[in-house]
């Protein structure tokens, strides 16, 4: 089962910002907001006698703007009544009579997003409405949506250009959020959250304005330890860590271990940065140290980093990335490994099988074993759709089976790959059984065993600082050593 991270809200006093129940304190004289309406009511008769009478509209258009500098004036004074009346029953034990009238929450200064969206929540008479966005959509064709007057739509079109958030991402977050009573004078505004530590309120009244608050990210050190019982993700949550942690523990140790076949009783330590924003958990950094306890052996990475070199190693200084990956799919599953004896399976004479055939379902990604350069990437009647990567004067690979159009962008001849880099998706094309990646390996222009050749296991040669890394090392190995396992009995 998925735990869900905490999120703790406490909110913060720091000058010039105001809480929530520091808000609900002040008011707004209901004199004032009877004349707000007034005027709005009487913009809104303007208008229509400017669109019936033409020859008025200089006239009125001087007096339309009078009305207007009234009404700013009214809630810059409104503004001002907040920020003081919010003072007084505190400092002279004033009573304040009338029930306290709400200021919306657009109208507060620096306020955390939780802050916002809590303060709205709790707010009787307001509701806010959480998108995310499934597409990359511009802000005009959301405020479109809100029916906002044109000429704030355009002004706040423009302020949103100069933020740079004319054009939303997808999968970010829109809250609008606005009073229940539906009529001229709604209260509304709408937040874009960017990030955890980036986001903009986008207020319409009472003028266009948008504000981008921009959070400090911090960085906090968590060490965990545990132990697998059912799966990975598992033990790491059970071990109150992040699942985002299991990852970037891969990625550090996927040339010494095999993460799809990990069994109960195998065990791990880890040591990784988390991102914090204020008091709630955002992210996971980077990995700083993993051992992992597997069939008997123990293996460990460091993360180090200086001028020239950046990566994992192990305790002895030695890099974690070999010359070539273990298996070209993320499955390292062998379903025929090679045979220069084998039966042929679809044809049934005796032909040797110089492949490895590595398990994958349609469409996974295919990876190129290690660095080099395309010689082939082409259709041949018993490969199928295949490629071929030349690493160096001596060893070449080759990647069969590929599925129909399942070439990866940018894969033709010439083309340099990178260790790692997706080169094309398993299927069935050419002579096979079954969806699955026949992986070739070559050396010396001859079809060799992977399994059995010394280079897929020999560390990439660094210039490693051996003293720096020792010191770095040593200084997580000792904060690794005091993480316990807290469990140890099942
Ligand atoms: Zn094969």
């Amino acid at each position: 089962m998925k735990k869900k991270p905490k999120i703790i809200i406490t909110p913060k006093k720091v000058e010039g910002q105001v809480n929530s129940s520091e808000m609900s304190g002040s008011k707004i004289p209901k004199k004032e907001l009877a004349l707000d309406r007034n005027i709005s009511n009487n913009i809104v008769k303007l208008k229509k006698i400017m669109s019936d009478n033409k020859l008025l509209v200089s006239g009125l258009t001087f007096i339309f703007l009078s009305l207007f500098l009234v009404l700013s004036n009214y809630n810059k004074s409104n503004n001002h009544n907040t920020s003081d009346q919010k003072e007084l029953p505190s400092a002279d034990g004033v009573d304040i009579k009338e029930p306290p009238k709400e200021v919306p929450p657009s109208k507060s200064e620096n306020l955390d997003l939780s802050e916002l969206l809590a303060v709205a929540q709790k707010r009787e008479g307001y509701r806010q409405n959480i998108k995310v966005l499934d597409s990359i959509t511009s802000i005009k064709t959301l405020l479109q949506k809100e029916r906002i007057p044109k000429r704030m739509l355009n002004e706040l079109v423009y302020l949103a250009q100069e933020n740079n958030i004319d054009i939303l991402k997808k999968g970010k977050t829109w809250y609008t959020i606005k009073s229940k009573a539906a009529d001229e004078s709604t209260e509304k505004f709408y937040i874009y959250e960017e990030s955890p530590s980036q986001y903009f309120v986008i207020n319409g009244q009472p003028k266009p304005e948008i504000k981008s608050i921009t959070k400090e990210v911090h960085i906090k050190i968590k060490s965990i330890a545990g132990v697998i019982k059912t799966s990975l993700w598992d033990a790491v949550r059970d071990s109150d860590g992040d699942d985002r942690v299991v990852g970037r523990m891969e990625e550090a140790l996927k040339w010494v271990v095999d993460f799809y076949h990990v069994a109960p009783n195998d065990k791990f330590k880890i040591i990784y940065e988390e991102e914090w924003v204020d008091d709630k958990m955002v992210g996971v950094a980077k990995l700083l140290a993993v051992t992992f306890y597997t069939n008997n052996k123990i293996y460990d990475a460091y993360y180090y980093k200086d001028e020239k070199i950046e990566g994992y190693f192990n305790r002895m200084g030695q890099s974690m990335k070999k010359k070539f990956l273990k298996s070209p799919v993320k499955y390292n599953k062998i379903t025929s490994a090679y045979n220069p004896e084998r039966v042929h399976p679809v044809l049934g004479d005796k032909r040797p099988h110089l492949g490895t055939d590595f398990f994958a379902n349609k469409a996974d990604p295919i990876f190129a074993v290690g660095d080099g350069t395309v010689t082939a990437a082409t259709f041949k009647k018993n490969n199928g759709n295949y490629v071929k990567i030349k690493h160096d004067n001596i060893y070449q690979t080759q990647y069969l089976h590929i599925m129909e159009n399942g070439f990866a962008e940018g894969i033709k001849v010439g083309a340099k790959v990178k260790q790692g880099q997706v080169i094309g998706y398993a299927g069935q094309t050419g002579l096979a059984t079954g969806v699955h990646v026949c992986f070739r390996f070559w050396k010396n222009g001859a079809q060799v065993d992977p399994l059995k050749e010394e280079a897929v296991q020999s560390d990439v040669p660094t210039q490693l600082d051996k003293e720096s890394f020792q010191e770095r090392k040593d200084s997580l190995l000792l904060q690794m050593d005091e993480i316990p396992f807290f469990d140890l009995s099942f």
